[in-house]
């Protein structure tokens, strides 16, 4: 079976992609440090623990499974965080990602899909956010990764590494099934800690920032559901064994919805109530990351049919239920 190597496959979204992958009837091999994902979660195919700051380890996984493509998810990718240590940022998304492209290229795999973010654009309030848009990041979380985006062109261009590159926007929900799902320590992320406030995990959700130049003055943000993004990546694996070219893509579904509207929805879905404080805003936000494009849907073909708030909320309200990787 084909072997596909998955960077970050026992994280988050990795394991999410690496459940399809292996549905789709590719043999996924995580590469992962296990800093922030999960050796439960690394249960579709084999596990290689190494890190991408030392090459030799990434050497030794390529040459030991010969894969035919790469999806790179491992990185740093707290907005927040990213402000506090932006050199970390810089050093580890940076490094690890010309490491993993160097060993790809020395090991002849031509293959390389690339979570990239929609912090690329930066805050271009009132600007249709499509792939042609301006990349002009303003967190040091989106400055790595726009940095890589160009790293990965420069290898196309030099050695013909082949990429897809996927901009997402706020990526929710779990499988349907609970298998793997969202499960960061510490959390930081939204709808994660709405729920964590609604079972008393937390005593309240703080709003980073309501005065915002938005309707109800809460940043907007688009969702996507874990399982249509990472469909959309098999999308863009085949794109490239079709041998098309490099290409961008935004993973969104181009409706927004702000930190109160996620609340009450949240509180919807679960009929419960979700206690929460107005604090300041949270350094590097944009106030509003919605996707203009409808590229991946045109292109690929991607179905984002599960994106729904309820549905995304509902899917993780299941995943936490169980504790996660905690339990
Ligand atoms: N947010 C919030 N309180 C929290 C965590 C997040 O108000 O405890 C807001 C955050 O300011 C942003 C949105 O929720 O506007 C989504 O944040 P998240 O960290 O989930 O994703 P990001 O947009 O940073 O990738």
């Amino acid at each position: 079976m084909t072997k596909i190597l998955v960077t970050g496959g026992a994280g988050y979204i990795g394991s999410h992609a690496c459940k399809v992958l292996a549905r789709e009837g590719y043999t996924p091999v995580v590469f992962d440090n296990l800093s922030t994902g999960w050796e439960q979660a690394a249960k579709f195919g084999p596990l290689e623990r190494g890190d991408l700051l030392d090459r030799a380890q990434i050497d030794a996984a390529f040459a030991r499974h010969r894969p035919a493509a790469v999806m790179h998810f491992a990185a740093l990718s707290q907005v927040g965080e990213s402000m506090l240590v932006p050199g970390w940022y810089w050093r580890s998304n940076i490094l690890g990602a010309a490491n993993l492209a160097e060993a790809a290229v020395a090991a002849g795999c031509q293959r390389f899909i690339f979570s990239s973010t929609c912090a690329t654009y930066g805050d271009q309030d009132g600007v249709v956010l499509d792939e042609n848009s301006l990349q002009a990041p303003i967190n040091a979380y989106g400055a790595s990764k726009r940095a890589i985006e160009d790293l990965l062109s420069n290898f196309d261009a030099s050695f013909g590494l082949k990429n897809v590159i996927f901009r997402y926007f706020n990526v929710a929900g779990a499988d349907e099934e609970a298998e793997v799902g969202e499960f960061h320590q510490p959390e930081t992320h939204l709808i994660p800690l709405v729920l964590d406030a609604i079972d008393g995990t937390r005593p309240k959700l703080t709003i980073y920032g309501t005065d915002y130049d938005t309707p109800d003055g809460t940043c907007i943000r688009d969702y996507v559901h874990v399982m249509d993004l990472v469909e959309a990546h098999v999308l863009g694996l085949k794109w490239l064994e079709s041998g098309r070219d490099s290409r961008a893509f935004n993973l969104g579904t181009g409706s927004g919805f702000s930190v109160r509207e996620v609340m009450d929805a949240a509180g919807a879905v679960t009929n419960r109530a979700v206690p929460f404080e107005e604090g300041p805003r949270r350094a590097g936000d944009a106030t509003r990351l919605v996707s203009g494009s409808n590229r991946a849907i045109d292109e690929l073909g991607w179905q984002p049919r599960r994106s729904t708030m309820p549905q995304m909320i509902g899917d993780a309200w299941r995943w936490h239920k169980t504790g996660g990787y905690g339990a």
